[in-house]
């Protein structure tokens, strides 16, 4: 086990709890749904249940996969709930969200990666609230031939990946994935549907250096990603790789800075960034431009 290093006071979250969050709470209890909010035990929950914004993760709570920096756990996932993407829908109606990120954990048991799930959903939202705009977060589909299309073809507004760390630490932090199919992947959406948004993210602070992360930044543009996040790892239990470094909010600003004058439309580097941490009102804020 790995000790769990203690946070910089830079790291600080609004507390959950308020009425706004209890609704949210509620909402999502009563559909019986699941959210990465809670289960990958993210620090801006208390900020982002307050706003109504939860990213849900479909296709069940267990992944077939166990990254290094991950909470979810890890087994043989259970069978498909058919009804899951009418109660995602009609949460999603219930919360009155404008923009919506739906995520899923690894499902490499099954033949489409649950591709056909993740258009199912898109398009229960799609008819149920027709003016909000989507966010997938899907998985890479890793040996899943079929499967990026069938998502694609569902017309999500934004298709979003996380590379999660740089080349070199793979092995380590992302064994089951392989970097340049990841890039490939986002590649290869925008190919498919050029009117799509493509989106990735990453975590600092896993031993990566400054020139990785900038190669990262020129292997997503050559792949013409237009969003980039970029986020503080923090290391959810003592088994879980640990931090290496808690780089300062100036490093975080400095890297916002560089990914946007390489050309990503958006980018968002900060100590609490994650990938669905301010999503929406950054896509509002692109359609206003
Ligand atoms: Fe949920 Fe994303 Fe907000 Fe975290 S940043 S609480 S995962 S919506
Ligand atoms: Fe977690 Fe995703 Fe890795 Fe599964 S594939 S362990 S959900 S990061």
């Amino acid at each position: 086990d790995q000790p769990v290093a203690k946070k910089p006071d830079w790291i600080r979250v609004k507390a959950p709890g308020s009425p706004a969050w209890r609704e949210t709470a509620a909402i999502v209890k009563e559909h019986r749904l699941v959210t990465v909010c809670e289960e990958a035990g993210c620090p801006n929950i208390g900020e982002c249940w307050e706003k109504k914004h939860a990213t849900f993760m479909i296709l069940g709570d267990t992944c077939t996969r166990a990254c290094a920096f991950c909470n979810v756990r890890t087994g043989l996932p259970g069978a498909v709930n058919p009804r899951e993407p009418g109660q995602v829908a009609e949460a999603v109606a219930k919360l009155g969200l404008a923009h919506v990120v739906v995520t899923s954990v690894d499902r490499d048991d099954l033949d489409d990666g649950g591709a056909r799930h993740f258009a199912a959903v898109i398009g229960a939202i799609r008819t149920a609230s027709p003016h909000t705009t989507i966010e997938v977060l899907t998985p890479d589909f890793l040996r899943k031939p079929g499967a990026l299309e069938i998502v694609v073809e569902a017309k999500p507004d934004v298709f979003n990946h996380n590379l999660e760390t740089v080349p070199s630490k793979y092995p380590s932090v992302r064994p089951g994935a392989r970097y340049f199919h990841s890039v490939r992947l986002l590649q290869r959406a925008k190919e498919l549907d050029p009117q799509l948004f493509t989106k990735s993210g990453i975590m600092v602070g896993l031993g990566e250096t400054r020139d990785e992360i900038l190669q990262l930044m020129d292997d997503l543009r050559s792949a013409d990603v237009d969003f980039l996040t970029i986020g503080q790892y923090l290391q959810p239990t003592r088994k879980h790789h640990p931090v290496i470094a808690f780089p300062a909010p100036q490093e975080f600003s400095a890297l916002q800075e560089i990914a946007l004058a390489k050309g990503f439309l958006l980018a968002s580097a900060s100590p609490l960034t994650r990938s669905s941490y301010h999503a929406a009102e950054d896509f509002a804020k692109l359609k206003a431009k």
